[in-house]
C-alpha cells in the first residue's frame, strides 16, 4: 500500500509499504478520509515540535471501514463504517483506574509511536474505534478526534451561557474551540490570528471578531475591558498572551503543544485574578459526544476544511498547514 512515512529529521516520504495485518484484538480499516494535524507539523519541523518514533505512517485523524477483524474482536463487524481514537488507552494503569484516561502511561499513540492513517490501511485496537453514521461526510467525520479533544477541552473550562471567550490561534483546533464554545451560549467570542485567510472560516464558527496579535494587543481594553471568562492557547506557545486576556476568576484552557516552548509567565497575575489554569490533553470519555455533535449536524464545520488532496500531495498538504494559509487540509488514500 501507500504511505506517508515520517523518515527522521524533517523527511516525510510518501512511499510503498508492506500492508498492515491486525492482531487477534485489532481491526483492519480501509482509510477513507484522514486529517493533516498541528501535531503532524510539529513531528516534521527541524527541531521536531513533538516526539514521534520514525520510521513511523503519521496520520491520527481519520473515518474508514473495517476491512477484517482480529480473532479475539467481538461486536465490531467487517464493513462498518468507524473513527478512532489514536491514543488507545490500557484501562490497567493507575491513571486509567483513577478516570483519568488522557493520562494513561502505556499510551502507543498511531501515527506518532505505531503506523497511522497517512495511508491506505491502518490497524487499529479494537477498543478504540467508534461507529460512526455513512451519513457523515467523510470530510467531517475526518474532525471527530480532534472535536473529541476539544469537548475535553470545553468540558474543562465549564463555560456558562453568556460568557465571554478569547480563543488564540483559528487553525483547526482554535476554530473547533470557537464552534463548541459558541454552541455552549459563549455571548463573545474573540479570536486572535495572524493569518488573515483563517479569519472568515473562525467567523463563519462562531467568531464575532478575528483580530492579529497586534490589533489585539492594541485594542483589548476598548473591546473586551474586564477581560474574557474563558480564553484558549490552541498555540501552544502563548499563556503568557492568554493570562494577560483573563479577566478576573477566569479559566485559561491551556491546549497547543509546543515543546520548544518555554514563554516567561507573569506569575503574579494568575494570583491577582484567581485564575484556574487548566491543562488540557487529548479525549477523555468525549468521543461519543464529538460523534454526536457531528452526526447530528449541530456545529457548521464544513468551512475548516480547506481542501481536500490524495495522500501522494501530502507534504504539499503540510506545507499548506505549516504556511497558515490552511485550516484544516485532509487527505483521501
Ligand atoms: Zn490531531
Ligand atoms: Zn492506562
Amino acid at each position: 500500500m501507500r504511505a506517508a512515512v515520517y523518515e527522521g529529521e524533517g523527511r516525510l516520504v510518501v512511499r510503498d509499504v508492506p500492508d498492515p495485518v491486525p492482531a487477534a484484538d485489532e481491526v483492519l480499516i480501509e482509510v477513507e478520509a484522514c486529517g493533516v494535524c498541528g501535531s503532524d507539523v510539529q513531528i516534521i519541523n527541524i527541531p521536531a515540535g513533538h516526539p514521534s518514533t520514525p520510521p513511523v505512517i503519521i496520520g491520527h485523524e481519520f473515518v474508514g471501514w473495517i476491512r477484517a477483524v482480529g480473532s479475539a474482536v467481538r461486536d465490531l463487524a467487517v464493513g462498518s463504517r468507524v473513527v478512532c481514537d489514536p491514543d488507545p488507552k490500557c484501562g490497567a494503569c493507575d491513571s486509567c483506574r483513577a478516570g483519568r484516561p488522557a493520562n494513561c502511561t502505556n499510551i502507543v499513540a498511531l501515527g506518532v509511536y505505531r503506523d497511522g492513517a497517512l495511508a491506505q490501511y491502518v490497524t487499529a485496537p479494537a477498543n478504540s474505534v467508534y461507529p460512526i453514521s455513512e451519513d457523515v461526510p467523510a470530510e467531517l467525520a475526518a474532525l471527530v478526534e480532534p472535536l473529541a479533544c476539544v469537548v475535553n477541552g470545553t468540558n474543562r473550562a465549564g463555560l456558562r451561557p453568556g460568557e465571554s471567550v478569547v480563543v488564540f490561534g483559528a487553525g483547526a483546533i482554535g476554530c473547533l474551540f470557537t464552534a463548541v464554545l459558541h454552541a455552549a451560549g459563549a455571548a463573545r467570542i474573540i479570536v486572535v490570528e495572524p493569518s488573515a485567510a483563517r479569519a472568515p472560516v473562525a467567523r463563519a464558527l462562531g467568531a464575532a471578531d478575528v483580530l492579529s496579535p497586534d490589533d489585539w494587543a492594541a485594542r483589548r481594553a476598548e473591546l473586551m475591558p474586564a477581560g474574557a471568562d474563558v480564553v484558549v492557547d490552541a498555540v501552544g506557545s502563548v499563556l503568557p498572551q492568554a493570562i494577560e486576556a483573563a479577566g478576573m476568576g477566569a479559566r485559561v484552557i491551556v491546549f497547543g503543544m509546543n515543546q520548544n516552548a518555554h514563554p516567561a509567565v507573569h506569575q503574579v497575575e494568575i494570583v491577582e485574578k484567581g485564575l484556574s489554569i487548566l491543562g488540557s490533553y487529548i479525549s477523555n470519555f468525549t468521543f461519543p459526544a464529538a460523534i454526536r455533535l457531528v452526526e447530528s449536524g449541530q456545529l457548521n464545520l464544513a468551512p475548516m476544511i480547506t481542501a481536500t488532496i490524495p495522500l501522494d500531495d501530502t507534504v504539499a498538504g503540510i506545507a499548506r498547514i505549516r504556511s497558515g494559509e490552511a485550516v484544516k487540509i485532509v487527505i483521501k488514500p
